[in-house]
């Protein structure tokens, strides 16, 4: 009997994967028999990345495209390539993100767009290419990551908190015109996750001790607590599971 979590023979584009929760969840998705295209700005860390993954897995099944997510006509590139070149388009992961943290009051126009246009907007454009492919075959799935974020606020993240609460209404808006056409779209919201973009909060005793204090499981998530959740949205075993938000967060949003 096939596994109701198996991958095999469909094609995932992960973009933010060249390292991070991208790079483990593409991983997952590829351990799950999914073909997999990496992503990420930065060409050289791309490839080291797909250099890396490919030792583990036969030839063809990892795959890259460098590309930036808030370009509109690099994004429709890409998607196209991965059409022509890697598979039919069925997994799309939006997991590219970025953070900045400064009190509103000195926050510039620039920093509030740059954050807003790579945490909101890309899921937008990357969505609508792939959906483009993906609704005259009725079906695919698309996982937003999202963050715990979306739903509570702390100070000098406010284009990041904004963004995701974006985000996890994106996820409803797409659902509401793609899931007749046999799309599943789906958020995961993770709680705080030890990557490069919370180094410096590992680092800080202060911050790491109110973290511990307010999850209840009393750590820290790892990019691998992300990897059931996605595999589980990206497989048939969730096909009537839409527009959902997913929280992987140890309990943080459950308590005060
Ligand atoms: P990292 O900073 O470790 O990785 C970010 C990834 O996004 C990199 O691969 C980076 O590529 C890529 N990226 C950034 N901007 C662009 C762009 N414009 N186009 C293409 N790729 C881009 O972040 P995390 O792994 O921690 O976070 C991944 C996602 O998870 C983000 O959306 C984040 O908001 C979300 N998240 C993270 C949490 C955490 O605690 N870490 C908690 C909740 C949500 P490159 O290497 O080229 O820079």
């Amino acid at each position: 009997m096939t596994s109701l979590f198996d991958l095999t023979g469909r094609t995932a584009l992960i973009t933010g994967s060249s390292r991070g929760i991208g790079n483990a969840l593409a991983r997952a998705l590829a351990d799950a028999g999914a073909t997999v295209v990496l992503n990420g700005m930065d060409a050289d860390r791309l490839k080291a990345a797909e250099t890396s993954l490919s030792a583990d897995f036969p030839p063809g099944r990892i795959h890259s495209c460098a590309f930036d997510v808030t370009k509109d006509a690099e994004v429709g590139r890409a998607v196209a390539w991965v059409e022509e070149n890697v598979g039919p388009l069925e997994i799309l992961v939006n997991n590219a993100g970025i953070q900045h943290r400064v009190a509103m009051l000195d926050l510039d126009v620039e920093d509030w767009e740059r954050v807003i246009t790579t945490d909101l907007t890309s899921a937008f454009l990357v969505g609508r290419a792939a959906a483009r492919f993906m609704i005259p075959r009725g079906r695919g799935k698309i996982i937003n990551i999202c963050s715990v974020q979306a739903d509570l606020a702390r100070p000098t993240i406010a284009p990041y908190i904004a963004a995701k609460g974006g985000l996890r209404n994106l996820t409803r808006a797409m659902t509401a015109e793609w899931a007749a056409s046999g799309l599943q779209i789906n958020a995961i919201a993770p709680g705080y996750i030890h990557t490069d973009m919370t180094q410096n909060l590992v680092d800080d005793e202060q911050f790491n001790s109110w973290i511990l204090g307010r999850t209840p499981a009393h750590r820290w998530g790892t990019v691998q607590d992300l990897a059931g959740p996605a595999v589980w949205l990206a497989s048939s075993g969730s096909d009537f599971v839409n527009g959902q938000t997913i929280f992987i967060d140890g309990g943080m949003t459950v308590v005060v």
